[in-house]
């Protein structure tokens, strides 16, 4: 192993020990929380190295970038999550070369995905993006507009409608995180009255992983603390 597959190595093993250490300390069920790797501005190799120490999940922000990628990895059988923003112009590369998309946040995205989703590959895993932060309106549907675009994303036949993924205002402070965290909790647990088999809460990246355990995520997004800082 070279130097930087060391290191690799290394922070994943730490990151699954943080990932560990939280399931025990917010009674989480062991094993309960994925891990996927977010790749972006990192090179083929270093998710070549990724995968050599047990990642299976890899997320990706750019297309071009993600696409580039992926040539250069065709050998290797993995999970490509995307998780950035999402232009119409892009989704049908989108529906053609990703397992799961946690982005979406309107409906003529998820239209276009499901349209062009090719026929021979199962439905497009999607989590819907929610801006639970208000004011700073960034990307994410509103809570307000939440149930009627989950119903609708719930119909279409070559989606299936997994979960909710959210980016909440970074903050440093633990409760500030896990109460950010627990306004997507709930608006899951409400959905999980109209919509079946929802299954992911996508949140918690590298500074508020343990906030997001917390608060019952199952898919934490992680790019710093196993590639580095970009
Ligand atoms: C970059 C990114 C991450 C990873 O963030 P880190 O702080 O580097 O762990 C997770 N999710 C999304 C949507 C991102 O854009």
């Amino acid at each position: 192993m070279n130097l930087m597959q060391q290191l690799i190595a290394l922070n994943i093993a730490k990151v699954r020990d943080r990932i560990r250490n939280a399931e025990e300390k917010y009674h989480r069920k062991p094993n309960t929380v994925a891990l996927m790797a977010v790749s972006k501005t990192r090179s083929a190799d270093e998710v070549r190295q990724a995968i050599a120490a047990g990642i299976t999940d890899i997320g990706e922000n750019y297309l071009q970038e993600a696409l580039d990628k992926q040539l250069h990895l065709t050998d290797i059988d993995m999970c490509w999550h995307f998780i950035g923003p999402i232009q119409s112009n892009k989704t049908r590369a989108i529906a053609e070369h990703f397992d799961w998309v946690h982005s979406v946040d309107r409906l003529k995205i998820a239209l276009r995905l499901n349209d062009q989703r090719p026929s021979g590959m199962p439905p497009l895993n999607v989590c819907l993006q929610v801006n639970t932060s208000d004011e700073n309106s960034k990307a994410g549907v509103s809570l307000e507009q939440l149930s009627s675009l989950a119903v609708q994303v719930d119909s279409l036949p070559h989606i299936q409608l997994r979960g909710l993924m959210s980016i909440p205002q970074a903050s440093d402070q633990a409760d500030e995180q896990q109460a950010a965290f627990a306004v997507l909790h709930q608006a899951f647990n409400d959905l999980q009255k109209t919509c079946n088999d929802l299954d992911t809460l996508s949140m918690g990246m590298s500074a508020d992983m343990e906030a997001a355990i917390a608060e019952g995520s199952t898919v934490v997004r992680i790019g710093t603390d196993i590639f580095g800082p970009r």
